[in-house]
């Protein structure tokens, strides 16, 4: 009975957990769409006045937004589907504290790691 394993087999999700998880995806999901319109309204505004420097922190912020949405919006695809928890790379268990922090992660730590050395 190794109960004590570190990283992938303490992955059990609860009912409530997956609750709070959705809740949560849900509320990223809102407002990065919010955050979006945002940047998209600024940008018709008066783009003659912006200088160059705000335009390129316009669109950095644009581009992250994007990302986060479309993995947010994954996740909760992957939960409709009955396949949320599970890293994209090894098909192993996301460890659940990764996903109370991370709800919309694809990776486990691990295969996160490795992506990230390879960047
Ligand atoms: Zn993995």
């Amino acid at each position: 009975m190794n109960h004590q394993t570190i990283d992938d087999r303490n992955t059990a999700l609860t009912i409530e957990d997956f609750a709070a998880l959705r809740e949560n995806l849900h509320e990223q999901r809102l407002f990065r769409r919010e955050q979006l319109q945002q940047l998209s309204a600024e940008a018709n505004a008066v783009p003659e006045r912006q200088g160059a420097a705000h335009i390129e922190v316009r669109v950095r912020l644009a581009a992250t937004a994007r990302m986060v949405l479309t993995d947010v919006e994954a996740a909760l695809d992957r939960m409709d589907q009955g396949r949320y928890g599970a890293c994209h790379l090894c098909r192993g268990p996301i460890a659940r504290e990764r996903l109370m922090i991370v709800p919309q992660a694809r990776y486990c730590a691990r295969c996160q790691q490795v992506r990230e050395a390879y960047r």
